[in-house]
């Protein structure tokens, strides 16, 4: 017996979502904030850390560190919060609520491709609407395809990844109202654009808005939010697993999050990178680049393929998208570091593209 006898097609059909290994590298391909805590901050989470109980279950209610996500991220009345093991977990949970039999879900595509992942896994029949040549949303398509499949639920990322682009706030904001069911926006990258749709939360019955504090320096601790009206919120607990947050990531994101300028500061540091990177990288030969909302930059090159070796072999690690879907041919996905990440970066693909 093999398991192709007995694994579901669908899961025979996907592909492991792939992680390189990154060590010795400098690693620029998953948008990790570069800097960690300051020494003083780390002695003190040790602390903090050496206290927890670690022979009781967490309290899945996370009250505490629900209390303070609401406060940091001035969280509007009303609402509750959801917590993952990541927005990764939050994502399966939203699907797996909603995944009745034929139920549609929708996305423009290319995007994270973990929401058709988790579609596919749940049985939720998958509809991808193509960008723009630029990468934008290509509004009309967009809703057409709305109108004719009505969607259960569409994940719009905002901003999308791996492109970068921010989608213009009144057209999120008319999908999210021809929509006739859920639209979750993945605000994953929200410190890095400043724009977001939780002070809009009031006007849409159907919205629920999620991030996760992966980007702000605590990709590690694994950790995802989602604010949703209290009815919403009550449906996907039930399919939370219990304890999917553990003792040590509620104790230590409380700590972080009572240190928020820290990590704002961290996010300021690699925004203020971002223009002159963009510069550098626009400016070498052949390259094509997307505006950027997000701590990342999409680029075309001509031929992806080769400048991805040549980049690792000089030490830095980045993201081919050639070959994940049409519009990514010969890009690459490259993540802000540090000054001196972001020196080596541009001198390793001036060194690349020769
Ligand atoms: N949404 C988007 C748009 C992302 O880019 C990512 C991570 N790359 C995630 C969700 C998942 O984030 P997390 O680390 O919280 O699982």
């Amino acid at each position: 017996m093999k398991p192709a006898d007995l694994v579901r097609p669908e899961i025979l059909a996907l592909s492991a979502y792939h992680v390189a290994d990154a060590e010795g590298m400098v690693k620029l391909d998953a948008m990790e904030n570069p800097y960690r805590l300051p020494a003083p901050l780390a002695r003190e989470l040790a602390e903090r850390l050496a206290k927890v109980e670690i022979n009781r279950y967490p309290n899945p209610a996370a009250p505490r560190l629900r209390a303070r996500i609401a406060q940091a991220m001035q969280v509007p009345r009303g609402y509750e919060i959801v917590l993952g093991n990541g927005s990764d977990d939050l994502i399966q949970i939203i699907t797996f609520t909603l995944a009745r039999p034929g139920a549609v879900m929708l996305a423009p595509e290319p995007t994270f491709v973990v929401y058709r992942m988790n579609a596919n896994l749940s049985g939720m029949r998958f509809v991808g609407v193509p960008l723009g040549p630029d990468l934008d949303l290509d509004r009309e398509a967009t809703v057409a395809a709305i109108r004719k499949e009505k969607p259960a639920l569409v994940f719009l990322a905002y901003p999308n990844n791996p492109t970068g682009v921010l989608y213009d706030e009144e057209q999120v904001a008319e999908i999210i109202r021809v929509t006739p069911g859920l639209v979750v926006l993945d605000e994953a990258y929200h410190v890095y654009a400043g724009r977001s749709f939780l002070p809009r939360m009031g006007e849409f019955e159907n919205l629920v808005v999620m991030r996760t504090v992966s980007k702000m320096s605590l990709a590690g601790i694994r950790l995802g939010y989602l604010v949703a009206r209290p009815e919403w919120a009550s449906e996907f607990n039930k399919v939370r697993q219990v304890y999917n947050v553990n003792v040590l990531t509620q104790a230590a994101a409380e700590f972080a999050l009572e240190h928020l300028e820290v990590l704002e500061d961290q996010a300021a540091r690699v925004l203020a990178e971002r223009k002159g990177l963009g510069e550098a990288l626009a400016a070498l030969p052949g390259t094509t680049l997307y505006p950027s909302a997000a701590n990342f930059f999409l680029v075309r090159v001509p031929d992806a393929n080769k400048a991805f070796e040549r980049l690792r072999a000089q030490g830095v690690l980045v993201r081919n998208f050639h070959g994940a879907h049409p519009m990514l041919a010969n890009c690459l996905r490259l993540t802000v570091g540090t000054p001196e990440e972001n020196r080596i970066l541009i001198t390793a693909m001036r060194e690349a593209l020769a």
